[in-house]
C-alpha cells in the first residue's frame, strides 16, 4: 500500500503460536478447565468449499456495517491464507486453512486495515491493535468464551491485548 508505514511485526509468531493453541481448543470444543473454572467451549466451523467461506465472511460483514466490503477467493498452492486489500484469499486445498479460526483471523486483518505483511497505521500488523479487533471479533462471531480463551491465549505468551480498541 503506497504511503503505508510499516512497523516491525516482532509479534507475529507468537500470535500464531497463540492462535493455534486456541484454535486446537476449538476444534474439539466442549468442556475445558480454564483456572479452576468450567468454560464451555462453541466447536469451530469448517468450510469446504469457497462459497462456503463467502457465506461466513459475508455474515462477519453484516456484523460491521460501516466497514469496506471484504471478499474471499481461492489461493493457489497450499500456503497461507492471507488478506490484502479487502481480499482474504484461501487456499482451498490445505484443510487447515478453511477453519473459522483462519477466516476470523484474517478478517481482523480487513477490520486493522492491514494485512498479514503490514497495517496501514504505525502499528505493526499483528500488534496490541490487531489482538483486540481479533478478541472482539471472536466475541461477536463465536461466544464470550471463546474470546475469553483467545485473550487468555495470548496473553500467556506474553503478548498484551488492550482493553478496548483505540
Ligand atoms: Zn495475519
Amino acid at each position: 500500500m503506497a504511503g503505508a508505514t510499516m512497523s516491525r511485526d516482532v509479534d507475529r509468531a507468537a500470535v500464531y503460536t497463540a492462535e493455534d493453541q486456541w484454535s486446537a481448543a476449538i476444534d474439539r470444543g466442549g468442556v475445558i478447565d480454564f483456572f479452576g473454572s468450567r468454560l464451555q467451549l462453541p466447536v469451530q466451523t469448517r468450510f469446504g468449499s469457497l462459497p462456503a467461506v463467502q457465506q461466513y465472511v459475508e455474515s462477519l460483514q453484516a456484523m460491521y456495517p460501516d466497514i469496506p466490503p471484504v471478499s474471499a477467493r481461492h489461493r493457489r498452492g497450499d500456503t497461507r491464507a492471507h488478506y490484502s486489500n479487502g481480499v482474504i484469499a484461501i487456499p482451498m486445498a490445505a484443510t487447515w486453512a478453511c477453519r473459522e479460526s483462519v477466516l476470523l483471523h484474517e478478517f481482523a486483518h480487513h477490520l486493522n486495515s492491514g494485512s498479514c505483511e503490514g497495517a496501514q497505521s504505525s502499528q505493526p500488523a499483528h500488534g496490541p491493535r490487531f489482538r483486540v479487533l481479533m478478541v472482539a471479533l471472536v466475541g461477536r462471531a463465536q461466544t464470550p468464551e471463546s474470546s475469553l480463551l483467545l485473550r487468555s491465549c495470548f496473553e500467556s505468551k506474553g503478548l498484551v491485548v488492550p482493553a478496548h480498541v483505540d
